[in-house]
């Protein structure tokens, strides 16, 4: 698209001057409220600039009462007929008032006894709310409200008027009133904008002073519906703004670390011939190229800094292992983190078996280890220990190493970007910096993982171990759910193991705990003639362990579990896998449940129970799966298919932090923000940098500080 570096230079100092400054300038802010705006994310003027309006009122018209129509947002002005206060299920406040259309109700279940007095029959009512379908015609529930005067001209207001995300301990419309504030100090178009108009022009975007007043104050014809998509111009051009903004940090992140030594580690490589020598398979040739690449990246004095992406099952674990173990040769520290618990323990146990004749005896850290056995830990990571498995609580102060070479984070793409900053910072003391590997398994398509790996080389294992039979995808209704429990009992009957996982709709540890022990109860009296266990994340660890340990061994038919055994659970015996509810989960995360079966040599099968009828995405991404066992393939689907946040799942796209942008729906940006961000780098660092301070949210500024 736009071939020509941007030419346009920014003032740095205009922008020192304004957007720099503390939102406490502005004035009239309390300690309390200072706190809640920090909460949000606000600490400078910048920043309000930034925070967009979730949605807009329109109160630029009156609408009839006849007019009003279920879901609709509307103003009305009306006189009070009656109020009075009821006993339905609980106390209410209900106010019925009429124009010259006809008549509604307002009802309040939070009120004071002085709101009734105040409505009183025949004074003259302006309220805003969502029109609702009523026992006795529309209602609106808890509308805002303002009396007007008997001659009072009601003047509706010339624009939409926006409604900014609810803080704690400060009001929305407090909120609005600091960002009109901050908005007489954006500074002059030219002083903001550093894409050439010719560029503009040919992205159809607006200058970044428009798209801002836009935005906030977006006038009565704008198309609501494109503005709530993010379809709407404007906000592509902020889109594209905070894209670049973190694009640069984390190249400057990467710059910066490029700067640094690491240990140079040049293993003669007998451990890992060691391991490899006794292990019941011979890597492919995608682990062995990556494994390679690792090698080189780790002999040099610059910190690696590398994601391995690789579908499901393709064996990412062996190579970290094997690279780890070159760290350990050469006299340094290895350390591998996992995002949960269950992961991690997996992880423990696979390393303690392999490399048990090697002597290393893994330390094992996580936030349930406690008292003697932490302090132990501790003690031993800091004396040197060669190896250490653990969760994010590797993380903590308290944990130090003693000669950190290397760190793996597995499963990256469940830790956000500042918990993978900050496991690398705590590595670098002064200009030392160890290695670092990220793995992935969630398929991520290319320009996806560059936006969120910027900072990142890659590689890619594109290729599964031999012998892996396809996997049989069906999707079957809850009214077949007798069958499916047939199925697993005959399965089961014939010494295969099988899974069956449970979804619910909240994502909460124990709602989850909960309907697991439902379903275990449920199919326990079913399959009386079956050994089932159960797994969840609200159980103590030495539980699930035991859980785990007697599934593996297969002193367990079935398994019933949650969605804690997404990612990594390797039981290459289960051959069969029943996902409840199925239509519930994204198309990566079904994938990855998926991937817990077709491990061993028999034949296995995947059955998506879902209930009735199903929507047309959800029949697509069920589809989808059913098709394809290629979780490049299925990612780039999720892209098309998926509704928010699916793609890497709503926790994570929350960590990564953007606030206006979003990867999938402002996917087609992503090229251009590559070319852009390198073209403003190589022109000048600082003025690159200065560009990304501007639309970081507070909370991305890290890198950069
Ligand atoms: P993932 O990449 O999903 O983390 P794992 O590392 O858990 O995959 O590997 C999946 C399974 O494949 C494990 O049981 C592992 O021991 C096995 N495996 C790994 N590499 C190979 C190989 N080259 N040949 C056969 N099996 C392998
Ligand atoms: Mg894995």
């Amino acid at each position: 698209m736009t071939g020509t570096a941007p030419k346009r230079t920014v003032d740095a100092a205009d922008w020192q001057a304004r957007g720099r400054q503390s939102i406490a300038s502005l004035g009239g802010l309390s300690k309390t409220a200072l706190t809640a705006l920090e909460k949000l994310g606000l600490q400078c003027v910048a920043d309000l600039w930034t925070h967009l309006p979730l949605r807009y009122e329109d109160r630029t018209a009156l609408t009839p009462i006849a007019e009003l129509r279920p879901g609709m947002p509307a103003q009305v002005c009306a006189r009070v007929q009656a109020a009075e206060v009821v006993m339905r299920r609980t106390r209410m406040l209900v106010v019925v008032i009429g124009d010259d259309s006809a008549s509604m109700s307002l009802r309040f279940f939070r009120f004071r006894q002085a709101q009734l007095s105040a409505f009183a029959p025949g004074r003259r009512v302006l309220c805003f709310g969502e029109a609702r379908a009523g026992n006795v015609g529309v209602e609106m529930t808890h509308p805002k409200y303002r009396f007007l005067g008997e001659d009072e001209q009601v003047a509706v207001d010339a624009r939409l008027t926006p409604v900014y995300p609810r803080g704690e301990g400060i009001s929305v419309e407090r909120i609005g009133k600091l960002v009109d504030q901050a908005l007489k100090l954006l500074p002059a178009e030219a002083d903001l904008e550093w894409l050439s108009s010719k560029q503009l022009t040919e992205l159809g975007l607006p200058p970044l002073t428009t798209a801002l007043r836009q935005l906030h104050q977006p006038p009565p014809e704008v198309d609501l519906v494109e503005l709530a998509e993010g379809s709407h111009p404007a906000r592509r051009r902020l889109a594209l703004e905070e894209l670049i903004a973190q694009r640069i940090s984390l190249r400057l992140v990467r710059k910066r670390m490029d700067g640094l030594r690491a240990p140079v580690l040049r293993p003669a490589g007998q451990l890992a011939r060691q391991l490899a020598d006794q292990l019941p398979f011979a890597l492919t040739a995608a682990q062995q190229r990556v494994l390679e690449q690792l090698r080189k990246d780790l002999a040099r004095s610059q910190p690696m800094l590398r994601l391995v992406q690789g579908d499901v099952g393709c064996g990412k674990t062996v190579v970290a292992a094997l690279a780890m173990l070159g760290a350990i040769e050469a006299g340094h520290q290895a350390a591998l983190m996992a995002p949960t618990e269950l992961l991690a323990e997996q992880h423990r146990k696979t390393l303690a078996k392999w490399l048990e004749p090697l002597q290393i005896d893994p330390v094992w850290l996580a936030a349930k280890v406690t008292g003697k056995a932490r302090t132990r830990a501790l003690e031993r990571i800091a004396e040197g220990a060669e190896l250490v498995v653990g969760t994010h609580a590797l993380m903590t102060d308290a944990v130090r190493f003693k000669r950190l070479g290397l760190v793996v984070i597995d499963e990256q793409h469940r830790f956000g970007v500042h918990q993978r900053l900050g496991l690398r910072n705590k590595g670098v003391q002064q200009s030392y910096c160890p290695h670092q590997l990220v793995m992935t398994a969630t398929p991520i398509p290319r320009t996806l993982a560059m936006s969120m790996y910027a900072d990142l080389d890659v590689s890619v294992i594109d290729e599964l171990p031999p012998g892996r039979s396809p996997i049989v995808t069906v999707a079957a209704s809850q009214n077949r759910r007798d069958e499916v429990v047939e199925r697993v009992r005959q399965a089961c009957a014939l010494g295969r193991q099988a899974y069956w996982v449970c979804t619910v709709i909240e994502q909460s540890d124990t709602v989850e705990a909960q309907a697991a022990e439902a379903l275990y109860a449920d199919l326990s009296a079913e399959l009386t003639d079956l050994r089932l266990g159960m797994v969840h994340g609200r159980q103590k660890s030495a539980e699930r362990q035991q859980m785990m340990s007697e599934f593996a061994a297969g002193e367990l038919d079935l398994l019933v579990a949650t969605t804690v055994i997404e990612v990594g659970v390797d039981v290459p015996n289960a051959s069969l896998m029943v996902i409840d509810n199925a239509e519930r989960l994204g198309l990566a995360q079904l994938h990855q449940l998926r991937g817990r079966v077709g491990r061993g040599a028999q034949a296995s099968s995947c059955v998506l129970l879902y209930k009735p009828p199903l929507g047309e995405i959800a029949r697509a991404r069920l589809g989808a799966l059913r098709d394809s066992q290629d979780g490049f393939y299925i990612a780039e689907q999720d892209l098309t298919l998926r509704g928010p946040g699916e793609l890497l799942g709503s926790r994570q796209s929350g960590e990564v932090g953007f606030r206006i942008a979003d990867l999938v729906r402002d996917a087609d940006l992503l090229p251009l923000v590559g070319t852009l961000a390198d073209q403003l780098i190589e022109q000048s660092a600082e003025q690159a940098e200065a560009i990304a301070r501007r639309f970081l949210g507070a909370n991305l500024r890290y890198g950069l500080a």
